[in-house]
């Protein structure tokens, strides 16, 4: 008596360390296009430092001043557009 169906797997070890690094590979590459998709479609984020809001506040809620690494827009230039930004630029003075 012969088990077909015990023949015809492969060892579940080895197939999850050969699918493992390729999946690793895939979420990469999703994650990449999708934050250079989001780098393409609005390339300004929120800043860091005071959330979006431009000026920090104190305790009672007034102007304390205005944020500045983002001078007050509230807005950061995201790493990916900046990257982008400067190879067209470095390739863009080539031509
Ligand atoms: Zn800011």
């Amino acid at each position: 008596m012969t088990f077909l169906a015990a023949t015809a797997t492969t060892d579940p070890a080895t197939n999850i360390a050969t699918l493992l690094p390729l999946a690793g590979i895939l979420a990469v590459t999703l994650w990449a296009l999708g934050y250079a998709a989001a780098c393409a479609t609005s390339p300004f984020a929120r800043c860091n430092r005071c959330g979006g809001r431009g000026k920090t506040l104190t305790a009672r809620g007034h102007l304390k001043r205005f944020c500045r690494r983002c001078k007050g827009t509230g807005l950061r230039l995201r790493w990916g557009r900046r990257l982008f930004n400067a190879l067209h630029h470095f390739f863009g003075a080539a031509r």
